[in-house]
C-alpha cells in the first residue's frame, strides 16, 4: 500500500503552494507524499471523502493563550484547535523568564497541538490582574532572563511579546518598545507588540519596530489604532510599515476585533497579514471568537477572499513560525496536516469584541481535522 490515508474529492486550496481544485491527498507515514487528482484508492489503506468540502492545510493560529495563570486554555487546548481545524498554534506571551517552565511542563504533559511560544518581555508573563498588568512596574521587565530563554529554548520560543496599553506598561513612552525590541535583537528574533488602546499614537511604536515584527489586534477599535483618533483613514505610517515588512496580526480577543475598523480597512485595501484569534478559555466558551474559522468567517463576510484567508491562516504564520515548507502547506513532504472545512450557506449571526452584530450569509465550519496523518477530529453531522 502506497498511501496510509487518502483524502478524495475534495476541493483543495493551498494559495501559497499553487495548489488548488479537484486533487486528492495521499498521505504515509505522518507526510504528505503525493497531490494530484484521481490518486489510486487502491493503493490506500484508509480512505476519507471530502466531496464538498474544501481541503486547506491544518489551520495555524499565531496569536492565542495556553498559559495564562496556568489554566488558560491549558489542557483544553487541544480541545478548541482541532474542532476548528487548528494543528498549530502560538502562544502569544502568556509566560516570561520566571514562569516558562510551567508552560513548558503543560506543553510536555497535556498539549498535543504543535506549539511555539512569544515569550513575555515581563519576568511574570501575563497576569490575570484587571487593574495593573506585567510591566506596571518597570523591574518585572527581564530583557536578559527574556533573551535566555527564549535561546534555551529554540525548539519552542520564536520572539519576544509586549503588551502596549494602559497600565500595562511603566510609563507611557517609547522606552518599553524600545527594551523590547533590544531583547529581540539580544535573542535575534522577531517581537510582538499589542497595541490596544495605546496610550501613544501608534506611528510612534511603529517607528521602534524592524521588518518581521508583529504588531497584534491591528483591527481594535479603541484608541490610537491603524486610522488614529479619527478613525476614518489608514495612517500613512501603518501602510508604509507594511510595505516595509512589518506584520499585522488580528488576533480577535475580547476587546481587539471592531467590525467598523474591519470594514474601514478592507475597504481601503488593508489586509492582515496573519489571522488569529487570541483564544483564552473564556472568549472559546463565552464568545465572542468562539475559534479561528469564526473569526475567517467574519472577515470572510467583509469580503476577504476565501484565497487570502487561507494562506494568512497558514502558510503566512508558518513562515513566521520557522515552520516554512514542513507546516502550512500541502506540498509533498509537509507533515500530513489537513483541515476539511465547509462553506455552508444560511443566516448567521456575527458579533465582534463591542458588541456590534451582522448577519452573513455564509460561514466556515470545520467538519475535519488531520494532524500528522491520522484523523484527530470528525464533526458529528448536522
Ligand atoms: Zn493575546
Amino acid at each position: 500500500m502506497k498511501y496510509d490515508l487518502l483524502v478524495q474529492h475534495g476541493e483543495v486550496l493551498d494559495p501559497a503552494a499553487g495548489l488548488r481544485g479537484a486533487l486528492d491527498v495521499g498521505i504515509a507515514g505522518g507526510r504528505i507524499i503525493e497531490i494530484g487528482a484521481g490518486l489510486s484508492a487502491n493503493e490506500a489503506r484508509q480512505t476519507i471523502s471530502a466531496r464538498g468540502l474544501i481541503v486547506t492545510p491544518g489551520l495555524i493560529d499565531i496569536h492565542a493563550h495556553i498559559f495564562v495563570n496556568a489554566h488558560d486554555m491549558g489542557g483544553h487546548t487541544d480541545h478548541y484547535c482541532r474542532s476548528s481545524g487548528v494543528t498549530t498554534m502560538c502562544d502569544a506571551g502568556s509566560s516570561g523568564s520566571a514562569t516558562f517552565a510551567g508552560l513548558r511542563h503543560v506543553l510536555d504533559t497535556a498539549v498535543h497541538t504543535r506549539v511555539r511560544a512569544f515569550v513575555n518581555l515581563s519576568a511574570l508573563g501575563i497576569v490575570g490582574t484587571s487593574r495593573r498588568g506585567e510591566l506596571s512596574h518597570f523591574p518585572y521587565a527581564d530583557p536578559e532572563g527574556c533573551a535566555r530563554t527564549i535561546s534555551e529554548n529554540p525548539d519552542l520560543c520564536i520572539g519576544v511579546k509586549l503588551r502596549y496599553g494602559p497600565n500595562l506598561v511603566w510609563e507611557y513612552t517609547t522606552e518599553p518598545v524600545k527594551l523590547a525590541r533590544q531583547t529581540a535583537a539580544m535573542a535575534n528574533v522577531p517581537m510582538m507588540v499589542h497595541i490596544t488602546d495605546s496610550p501613544i499614537p501608534l506611528p510612534e511604536i511603529l517607528a521602534e519596530m524592524a521588518p518581521g515584527d508583529i504588531i497584534t489586534h491591528c483591527y481594535h477599535g479603541r484608541a490610537n489604532g491603524i486610522m488614529g483618533q479619527e478613525k476614518q483613514f489608514l495612517l500613512k505610517e501603518v501602510v508604509e510599515a507594511q510595505r516595509h515588512g512589518i506584520v499585522f496580526d488580528c488576533a480577535h480577543g475580547r476587546n481587539h476585533f471592531s467590525f467598523p475598523m474591519i470594514e474601514k480597512a478592507l475597504d481601503q485595501g488593508f489586509l492582515p497579514d496573519t489571522i488569529s484569534t487570541d483564544l483564552t478559555l473564556t472568549s472559546a466558551t463565552k464568545g465572542p471568537v468562539w475559534d479561528l474559522t469564526t473569526t475567517m468567517s467574519k472577515l470572510l463576510h467583509f469580503g476577504m477572499s476565501l484565497d487570502d484567508l487561507v494562506e494568512r491562516a497558514t502558510s503566512a504564520p508558518a513562515k513566521i513560525m520557522g515552520y516554512a515548507g514542513t507546516v502550512g502547506t500541502l506540498r509533498p513532504g509537509a507533515n500530513a496536516d489537513l483541515a476539511l472545512i465547509e462553506r455552508r450557506a444560511g443566516n448567521f449571526a456575527l458579533t465582534d469584541s463591542d458588541g456590534n452584530t451582522t448577519t452573513a450569509k455564509e460561514r466556515l465550519i470545520t467538519r475535519m481535522t488531520v494532524k500528522d496523518g491520522r484523523v484527530w477530529y470528525e464533526r458529528p453531522a448536522d
